[in-house]
């Protein structure tokens, strides 16, 4: 007989703990007798990691699909508004040096190819200013940036302004947005939202060992699965499927299975996080629309503004830089003397192992967030990874033992697709930068950028990233992104050789005309972020 799914066991209750408990048992109605069941199980010793500020617009669905209001979430969660990332001092270092990654397509995205018209113009630009005064170094304006010239985002966060006001509903927008977070506070949120509502079962325990069946059984299981999971005082766990969620231990696929790890520290260079919590001078200090990422000596900054404090951390290769030194500068980022006086904002220091299990899901295990790989916070990559995977399995829960094995072979597929490409997408916005320390002269050495990416980066001098380029259905960063990131760190795709290829001109202004418009618009229009979040605090947004 076949032995069906009716009961998951997710061990972890971190952000990928919980999330993964709401997306399945949201879907498959954990809250009635006949739905599935979902234990999740919890070690009271084991902290949860407590990082990872930065999301992505796919939190927006998640959040819906655990039927969580945005109102309640903002409150709770003490979230602010997050419209991209702005890059600075990632190019050459200079105090100018600065390009956004936003969340909004390049205008007409699909329409027309604006990056080849913006270099075009660019190029037209540059001939004219030699012939008559050459334009010292370094000195495009912001202004023609190809973030600002193709998109209306840039402006909005250099304002501080929302993606949105009062007047519009949850989730809805003017422009695209993600969020920033306390990981602790939605930890908690997700859990209480979880228990009370979704009918997920909480059980607080440390788990202590792994029970395999034997052989196949007459249910159906299969030799090598997992039976149950030992805890310390709740005795044994049985489950038909079992998810990862211990963080980095990753105490079922990495120690039981002993599922190797690809490390891919010769690619990326980050192996350690200092992290600490900053109060803001002032009530009212402006909160910023997007990341701060600032690149550094030995590796770079985020800051991420939430309504309370910001929170800001160094991840640094400790190959390139001392403990010591990676605090002084950190402390004179966060302006603190030195870093015998950033102790005193709690300092914490978080090794990186920078890379993923070869396969996420063996047997009836499947691993999600920490367990499953970790790379850098680099475009915060880490969430929607949980998101994608949790999504993925409660939309293909396998119904029964007998269909678990293809759902997983295509899970393993995705998930190892998805972490090639993220590594490359990484890769990318180390690799031009102009900057002459050690640290940025061995990311730029050819023997550390995959193969993968050097054929792109061949492909991209003739013609700008476009949807050819990617794809499978799975991607998670659009050719857009990749835009974003080439020509704001200062790349050229010459055209020049196709004059053919740019010849929908009349389009291309058109769309330039309509982000200037949309621009404008929204300058007018967008209240500061810190003001919507006072207000959604105090009023809230109506539901949907
Ligand atoms: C420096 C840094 C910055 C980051 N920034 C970002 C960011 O900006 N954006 C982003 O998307 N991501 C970011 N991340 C990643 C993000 O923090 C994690 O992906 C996310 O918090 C999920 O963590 P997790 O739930 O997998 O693991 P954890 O939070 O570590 O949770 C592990 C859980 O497993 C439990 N556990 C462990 N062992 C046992 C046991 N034996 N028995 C029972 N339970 C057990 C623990 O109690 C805990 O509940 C960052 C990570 C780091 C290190």
């Amino acid at each position: 007989m076949d032995k069906l799914t009716k009961i998951v066991v997710i061990v972890g209750g971190g952000n990928a703990g919980w999330l993964t408990a709401g997306r399945l048992a949201a879907k498959h109605n954990s809250n009635s007798e006949q739905g599935l069941k979902v234990i999740l199980v919890e070690s009271a010793n084991v902290p949860a990691i407590g990082v990872g500020e930065g999301t992505w617009p796919t939190m927006r669905s998640t959040l819906k699909a655990l039927n969580i209001s945005e109102t309640d979430f903002i409150r709770e969660c003490d979230a602010s508004f997050k419209q991209g990332a702005k890059f600075a001092k990632w190019h050459d270092g200079s105090e100018d040096d600065y390009y956004y990654h936003p969340l909004v397509l390049p205008q007409g995205f699909g329409k027309t190819d604006l990056a080849g018209h913006w270099l075009a113009q660019q190029a037209l630009a540059k001939n004219q200013s030699s012939e008559q005064s050459p334009l010292p170094a370094n000195s495009q304006a912001h202004s023609h940036s190809f973030s600002n010239q193709v998109c209306f985002q840039e402006a909005i966060c250099e304002q501080g302004l929302a993606p949105k006001t009062i007047r519009h509903a949850e989730f809805a927008d003017v422009a695209n947005y993600a969020y920033h977070l306390d990981s602790a506070k939605f930890t908690r949120f997700l859990q209480k939202h979880c228990q009370e509502n979704l009918g997920v079962t909480h059980i607080i325990d440390d788990v202590i060992g792994v029970n395999s069946i034997g052989d196949t059984n007459s249910e159906g299981a299969r030799a090598g699965d997992i039976a149950s999971v030992t805890t310390k005082a709740h005795g044994d766990i049985t489950g038909d499927l079992f998810v990862d969620c211990t963080g980095f231990s990753s105490l079922l696929l990495g120690e039981h299975y002993q599922v190797p790890f690809k490390k891919c520290d010769d690619v990326l260079f980050i192996d350690t996080a200092l992290a600490v919590q900053v109060p803001y001078e002032n009530d009212d200090d402006a909160i910023a629309s997007h990341t701060i990422s600032t690149g550094q000596k030995a590796g770079w900054i985020w800051d991420i503004g939430l309504q309370s404090r910001r929170g800001v951390g160094y991840v640094y290769s400790s190959k390139h830089s001392t403990e010591a030194e990676a605090k002084q500068i950190l402390a004179e980022y966060v302006g603190v003397k030195n870093g015998a006086q950033l102790d005193s904002l709690k300092v914490r220091k978080i090794p990186i192992n920078s890379g993923y299990r070869e396969t996420a899901w063996q047997n009836n295990c499947v691993a999600i967030g920490l367990s499953a790989g970790f790379l850098e916070p680099l475009e915060a990559s880490a969430l929607v990874m949980i998101e994608l995977g949790a999504q993925m399995i409660s939309e293909q829960l396998p119904q029964s033992r007998a269909v678990m094995d293809i759902v997983a072979k295509r899970f393993n597929e995705t998930a190892l697709y998805r972490w090639q490409k993220i590594v490359d997408f990484l890769k990318l916005h180390y690799i031009l930068s102009e900057r002459e320390e050690p640290f940025w002269a061995d990311n730029r050495d050819p023997s550390s950028i995959p193969e993968s990416l050097q054929e792109l980066m061949t492909l991209w001098q003739y013609r700008a990233p476009a949807d050819y380029d990617f794809t499978s259905n799975n991607e998670v960063f659009p050719a857009a992104s990749y835009q974003y990131v080439l020509y704001g760190m200062g790349f050229n795709s010459d055209y020049s050789h196709n004059p053919f290829a740019l010849d929908d001109t009349d389009m291309a202004s058109s769309q330039f005309e309509q982000n200037k418009k949309l621009t404008a618009k929204a300058l007018s229009l967008l209240p500061s972020n810190r003001e919507l979040l006072s207000k959604i605090k105090e009023f809230g947004l109506s539901r949907i």
